[in-house]
């Protein structure tokens, strides 16, 4: 490992600032830590390389580290601890979707540790990218090429890619977290900023190396996910080699509003396909205002994937996203809510 600096945060504010001050100039990046379940990873490959690390573990005890149901919905600190927000009853009730995708997510240990801000900021998977002796990779080494275009592709992405690089989003929640129309706040040095949870991060187009849309120093506060019909009538659905302790080959998340076993409104996103966390609007147009019956289901899913480009190795996930959604909404169908 490298040698770098180690600092601790005791304000948001401070952690701000000191993230800032050190991005600029002729420093190196620094780096939030979180509970470094991908981050101290990710630096023992030597994937990831910050001069500076700064704790912000203490911020815990504050807003940033709490669940709270409010005015309209679901407020997550961004400090939350996975496990925390998986086991939470309410979110259990009113947010199912969200529950299930933390609770499908690495292990009881990593979940105990790992904060939401760090599991929605996590990187890919990707073999080439992780593997520092593969020179080739765009995100890790801009305009080295892309090992994985002709390599073996078999986990990776076959919508939002580009010809500069094809990796899968890795992480389950933040697909909860785009069906569901969540916001996000973040704290930087201009103040505080909110946008909408699906803006944050970005497809790779001609700069894979750039994934998301947070300034240097930005730091993410909280999560906001409004209460609504299909929150309630949600359900996350991941497909894996293993049953457990396995990222998505498959993911996708049904919300649905139904009245008579009409869809008044879907909302729908996919995981393990897609470069970003993936919202499939195509789909939602397709169910509303249908019955839910199978030609409904199809329609739906060959809406969601008809933009798929697959390589050598992946053509199987365009059959296995559509299979995933279509179970995923037939299960949102018949929950008891
Ligand atoms: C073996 C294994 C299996 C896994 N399986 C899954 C899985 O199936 N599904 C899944 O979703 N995840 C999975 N994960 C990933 C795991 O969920 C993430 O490692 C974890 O959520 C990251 O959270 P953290 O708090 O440890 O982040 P850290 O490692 O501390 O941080 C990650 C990144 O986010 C930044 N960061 C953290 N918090 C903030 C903030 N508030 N604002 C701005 N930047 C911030 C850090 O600077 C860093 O760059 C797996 C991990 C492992 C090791
Ligand atoms: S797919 Fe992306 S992350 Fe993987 S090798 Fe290509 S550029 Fe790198």
């Amino acid at each position: 490992m490298r040698p770098f600096i180690f600092d601790s945060a005791a304000t948001p504010q401070e952690a701000i600032e000191t993230a800032q001050a050190w991005s600029g100039g002729t420093h190196g990046v620094a780096h939030f830590l979180a509970g470094g379940t991908t981050l101290i990873d990710l630096m023992k490959l030597d994937v990831m390389r910050p001069e500076r690390l700064i704790d912000i573990n203490a911020l815990g005890s504050s807003d940033f580290g709490r669940i709270v149901f409010g005015e309209g919905g679901l407020w997550m600190g961004a400090l939350a601890r996975m496990a925390d927000a998986a086991e939470h009853p309410q979110i259990n009730r009113e947010f199912p979707a969200i529950a299930q995708s933390l609770r499908l997510a690495a292990s009881q240990q990593i979940r105990n540790m790992a904060s939401l801000g760090g599991n929605v900021l996590q990187r890919t998977r990707c073999p080439y990218f992780r593997d520092v002796s593969y020179r080739e990779c765009n995100k890790r080494n801009p305009g080295s090429g892309c090992a994985a275009l002709d390599g073996f592709s078999r986990s990776h992405a076959v919508l939002g890619t580009s010809d500069q690089c094809i990796a899968s989003y890795p992480g389950d929640l933040a697909q909860a977290l785009v069906a569901l129309d969540a916001m996000v706040d973040v704290a930087g040095p201009s103040g505080l900023r909110r946008m909408p949870f699906a803006e944050l991060h970005r497809q790779p187009q001609s700069q894979p190396e750039i994934e998301t849309v947070l300034q240097p120093g930005e730091l993410i506060m909280s999560f906001f996910v409004p209460a609504a019909p299909w929150a309630r009538r949600s359900v996350f659905l991941k497909v894996r080699d293993r049953e457990s302790y396995e990222f998505a080959l498959a993911s996708a998340v049904v919300g649905l509003d139904l009245n008579d076993g009409m869809v008044r409104d879907a909302r729908i996103a996919l995981g393990g396909v897609a470069t970003v966390p993936w919202r499939a609007a195509a789909a939602e147009a397709v169910l509303k205002g249908t019955v839910l019956d199978e030609a409904a289901q199809d329609a739906a899913a060959r809406a969601a994937f008809s933009g798929a480009h697959a390589r050598e190795h992946n053509g199987f996930k365009i059959e296995l996203g559509k299979r995933t959604l279509k179970r995923a909404i037939a299960q949102a169908a018949v929950m008891e809510i």
